[in-house]
């Protein structure tokens, strides 16, 4: 995670992540637990996302409850960034997937495209990408995406 060194100083911090627990309904959206959902992947207890629609939901899921460490290591080598900025303004408020190509067992590449909701100080949007996902030692990991398509 990337730590804020001093508190900010307005009068009404900004709110931390979602208190997001193994029991809570899964902020990627299926009718499962975070636990037995993304949760388990962000974890590793159930080794990794099988498929590029996986990967994604888990990726959503990950940016709701801010898991640095899994956003990276689920990040193309290429394209990954040295560090993930969570905007604490930001909250993410749902995922939807509009389409996904190839990106199962079968396949080395895939595309999901989706919309992420989001409230960014009061003020409501969605987030429309189509993402690009390939393997890495047999993991499926983000390449990149096209914002708005
Ligand atoms: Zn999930």
């Amino acid at each position: 995670m990337s730590r804020r060194k001093t508190r900010p100083t307005r009068k009404s911090p900004a709110p931390a992540a979602p208190a997001v627990t193994a029991d809570s309904p899964c902020p990627c959206g299926l009718d499962a637990t975070y636990g037995a959902c993304c949760g388990r992947f962000h974890s590793g207890t159930a080794g990794t996302a099988p498929t590029a629609e996986l990967l994604m939901r888990s990726r959503y899921s990950a940016f709701v409850v801010r898991d640095e460490a899994y956003l990276l290591r689920t990040w193309a080598p290429e394209t990954r960034p040295g560090e993930v900025d969570f905007d604490p303004a930001l909250r993410w408020t749902g995922l939807e997937i509009l389409t996904a190509t190839d990106g199962t067992a079968f396949h080395q590449h895939g595309t999901v495209t989706f919309a992420a909701g989001y409230v960014h100080g009061g003020e409501t949007g969605a987030m429309r990408e189509r993402s690009r996902f390939a393997r890495h030692e047999g993991a499926w990991v983000y390449v990149d995406g096209d914002v708005g398509e």
